[in-house]
């Protein structure tokens, strides 16, 4: 398939006029061809006006129309081959085998949507009987869920597949009956526009109205913008900066009508390790958590920057093999230059801060955009006093906290913002202490593990990828497995609707 520049619009590929867009290899700092060209106003106002268009029709098609529509869309991301992956790997840096399993969970979310639909609980039919014998007498009621209306989507930079075009927001809301349009990442431009012909050209075989589906490029944040203040776009999803995230809720909630922005942003993912554990296994975790730490250049929303011990021999085993194993890990490629020099910029920060000492590095750069791995240390009374400790380092960089007992990992756990994960290193001996540290982290997280790691997300139908702010904007939710679609589905309630008038699923 040929990548052109274009944006897509409903059945078109649209030149846009606005602004000219390059695609940059960060392994190089080569320009790829060919040039983007972004869009303005109109080019907004056009796909919105195609996805308000296409919603009434595309929200009555059957669950198994948008199963197969679903399932169409991921089998043609897989017949992209090497195509997408080449250019994939070309605009962001990351190695082959990650993007080629990316691509596998990218195909899995889409077929676990057409699950969903086919089970139909998503709809979550519930009844009320009539009861006409009561004083007052209870109405029929029946309940069910239904589209909220088309849905803007930002593309993520460091899932350029499973988190962009045809990703996770996307397949959820498409699942909903909701038509998407979605505002590419400049990171990975001819990545998009790839994905984007495969769900233009699903939606053309299937028969669906064009605007189903549109992908608008734009540079400056002036199509991001304008397109969640459209008056038809009714929900957002987004992953990225907080102060991204944060930008387009004001726009979101500065709209005569406000809509929900599902935001996903910033998170330090802590991870506590308990005494037995650390006397069982220290070095071990040291190790392992090194792993983790780096893993994908450290540029996943669950990275782990945050670690917090008990002082004693056992922390300082748990040290010495982390600095150990975080010495012999290779500085690597970013996914963007800005993602690069903010990288940079925050190490800086966290460098520069009294009462943070810089105890370790990985190797040091050789190549352009590349980030060398680094771990900090603190005591927790420095960490409290201090928030800017707290601030999220998008990159392999982590924070070890030591504390003089159990009472101040509590008060440390307390003073936390809220995160997507909060990790528990645990033996049987430290579960006193793990169900004390239990509530603190249901309430300042979205899922709580035990002996592992938090990068890695399971796309599965109890997977919960959210949590309180800011690691979210929208508590309630998940943007990761089955009830993702939650967010995309609004409840109607029927009063004595008549059989003839009721909902197919509420019938009878
Ligand atoms: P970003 O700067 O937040 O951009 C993400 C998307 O949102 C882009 O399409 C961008 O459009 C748009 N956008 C950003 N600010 C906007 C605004 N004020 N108004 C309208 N649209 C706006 O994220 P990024 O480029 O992926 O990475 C930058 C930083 O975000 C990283 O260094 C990292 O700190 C953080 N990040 C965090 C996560 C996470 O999972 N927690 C993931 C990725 C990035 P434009 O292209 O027009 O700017």
């Amino acid at each position: 398939m040929h990548i052109t520049g274009d944006m897509l619009i409903g059945a078109q590929a649209v030149r846009g006029a606005q602004s000219t867009l390059q695609a940059i290899n960060p392994s190089t700092g080569e320009v790829l061809g060919p040039d983007f060209h972004g869009g303005g106003q109109a080019d907004v106002e056009r796909a919105c006006a195609l996805a308000e268009a296409a919603f009434d029709t595309y929200r009555h098609t059957s669950s198994e129309q948008r199963a197969a529509f679903l399932e169409a869309i991921a089998a043609g991301i897989e017949a992209l081959g090497d195509t997408l992956i080449e250019r994939a790997h070309q605009e962001s840096g990351l190695p082959v085998a990650r993007l080629q399993g990316e691509r596998g969970r990218t195909a899995g979310q889409l077929r676990l949507f057409a699950t969903v639909l086919r089970e139909g609980r998503w709809q979550g039919a519930t009844f009320d009987a009539a009861l006409p014998e009561r004083t007052p007498p209870r109405p029929d009621l029946r309940m069910q869920r239904i589209a909220i209306g088309p849905v803007a989507v930002f593309g993520a930079s460091n899932f350029p597949l499973a988190f962009s075009v045809a990703g996770g927001d996307t397949a959820s809301a498409l699942a909903a009956g909701c038509p998407v349009v979605v505002k590419a990442h400049s990171a990975h431009l001819g990545t998009s526009e790839l994905v984007g012909r495969v769900i233009q050209k699903a939606v053309q075989d299937a028969g669906l109205p064009e605007g189903v589906f549109s992908l608008l490029v734009g540079a400056g944040n002036i199509v991001g913008t304008a397109l969640v203040s459209h008056p038809a776009i009714q929900a957002v999803g987004f992953t990225g900066s907080r102060s991204g995230g944060m930008a387009l809720m004001q726009a979101a909630n500065a709209r005569p009508q406000p809509i929900p922005v599902y935001a996903e942003m910033s998170s330090i993912n802590p991870v506590f390790l308990l005494p037995a554990a650390l006397q069982a296994r220290g070095a071990e975790i040291g190790r392992q958590l090194v792993d983790s730490l780096v893993l994908g250049v450290g540029q996943f929303c669950t990275n782990p920057g945050l670690v917090i011990g008990i002082e004693g021999p056992a922390l300082d085993q748990f040290r010495a093999a982390a600095l150990d194993a975080l010495g012999g890990k290779p500085a690597a490629t970013m996914l963007t230059p800005g993602i690069h020099a903010a990288y940079e910029k925050g190490v800086a920060q966290l460098s520069s801060l009294d009462g943070l000492q810089r105890i370790g590095d990985g190797v040091a750069a050789t190549g352009v955009n590349q980030a060398r791995p680094v771990m900090f240390e603190t005591t927790a009374a420095q960490f409290v006093a201090d928030h800017r400790m707290q601030a999220e380092v998008f990159g392999p960089s982590t924070v070890l906290v030591v504390c003089r007992d159990l009472e101040e990992v509590l008060a440390l756990a307390n003073q936390l913002e809220g995160q997507l994960t909060a990790t528990m290193q645990l033996d049987d001996a430290d579960h006193e202490a793990a169900r004390r540290l239990l509530p603190v982290l249901e309430r300042k997280s979205g899922r709580v593990l035990c002996n592992g790691y938090p990068t890695g997300v399971e796309v599965a139908y109890a997977m919960v990828h959210g949590g309180p702010f800011p690691a979210t904007s929208d508590v309630r939710s998940t943007s990761v497995g089955a009830t993702a679609i939650d967010r995309f589905l609004r409840p109607v309630c029927y009063q004595n609707l008549p059989q003839g008038l009721l909902p197919a699923a509420l019938r009878g």
